[in-house]
């Protein structure tokens, strides 16, 4: 696990070093409050916080309150706060401005471990409450609400002329394999069809029984088609070993990408148009549909 620690004085910051070494985590220590703030929201794998609240430059509450902002925001920090002030209110205070946990300052070595354990029983309990809520069963690529909030998020960190575009696809002729193998064959296709290769930065989720979506950021509608012709010769390629037969299919795949202004939706509906073209002219091909042609 990685943990930041925060205290005000180089001596705190060694004796609780001393109390956490024997652990093995990666641990980060800072003096000050902002540059550990600024540290956490560039380092993604940072999943706890133990921090002092008497801090200069940034408070040990505003350091709480921002850290419980990027939290909340799906991406699960602990905070312990320790102070030297045990005050109730204080205490009460402290809980509310965002911390998980609180200690008395100087703390426990015995103590301190144990509330680290706590930590990270809960901070497994929220991975695995993430991974469900978000990663699709069978296939183990994102859900459809998960795909299009991450394609939402991804959008509002484009530049303002930056390109996004959208691939659907959708395995062909499935309900005959289902048929023909059985529904345990069909469920090996969608699981072959989460491996796919993508591009980096790719956003990749499954939106339907048998039907896919692709987001890639800074490409534009003809690199996004360039990347669904690579997809459709890699299902081209998977021949399934079932039983002692070998299954093959094809998928048909509708490509769009975002004009100024206009919303998510509006470009998966254009994928979507475009999408049922491929199908109608034939399956197993690539059809995109900017908003000035159908092609
Ligand atoms: P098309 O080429 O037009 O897309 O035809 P299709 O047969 O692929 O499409 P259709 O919509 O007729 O059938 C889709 C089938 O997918 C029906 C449904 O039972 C099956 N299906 C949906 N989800 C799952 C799943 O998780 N596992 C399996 N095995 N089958 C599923
Ligand atoms: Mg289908
Ligand atoms: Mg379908």
């Amino acid at each position: 696990m990685h943990i930041v620690v925060v205290d005000g004085s180089r001596t705190g910051l060694m004796i609780l070093h001393r109390m956490i070494e024997h652990r093995g985590d990666l641990v980060t220590y800072f003096i000050d409050g902002q540059e550990a703030l600024d540290f956490i929201r560039a380092n993604e794998d940072v999943e706890l916080v133990i921090t002092s609240f008497e801090l200069a430059s940034l408070s040990g509450s505003q350091l709480c309150w921002e850290v419980r902002v990027i939290a909340d925001g799906g991406r699960p920090i602990y905070v312990i706060a320790m102070s030297a002030n045990t005050d109730l209110e204080h205490v009460v205070g402290i809980l509310d401005a965002g911390a998980d946990d609180f200690m008395m300052k100087p703390p426990r070595a015995d103590e301190l471990n144990a509330r680290l354990r706590v930590a990270e029983r809960t901070l497994t309990m929220q991975r695995h409450l993430i991974a469900m809520a978000t990663v699709d069963d069978l296939s183990k690529i994102l859900n459809r609400r998960a795909f299009f909030e991450k394609v939402e998020q991804v959008r509002s960190g484009l530049q303002p002329d930056g390109a996004l575009s959208m691939i659907l696809f959708d395995v062909d002729h499935f309900k005959r394999i289902n048929d023909v193998y059985g529904h345990a064959a069909g469920d090996e296709v969608i699981a072959h069809i989460g491996k796919l290769r993508m591009p980096p930065d790719a956003i990749f989720g499954r939106i339907g029984g048998e039907e896919f979506a692709v987001a890639i950021p800074d490409v534009p509608l003809d690199g996004a088609m360039s990347v669904a012709e690579y997809l459709r010769e890699q299902i081209e390629g998977i021949a399934i070993e079932f039983g002692d037969q070998e299954i093959a299919f094809t998928a048909s795949f509708g490509v769009s990408d975002l004009a100024a202004g206009e919303a998510i939706g509006d470009m998966a509906r254009r994928a979507d148009t475009a999408l049922y073209h491929a199908k109608n002219s034939g399956r197993n091909r690539v059809s995109s549909f900017s908003p000035l042609s159908v092609g």
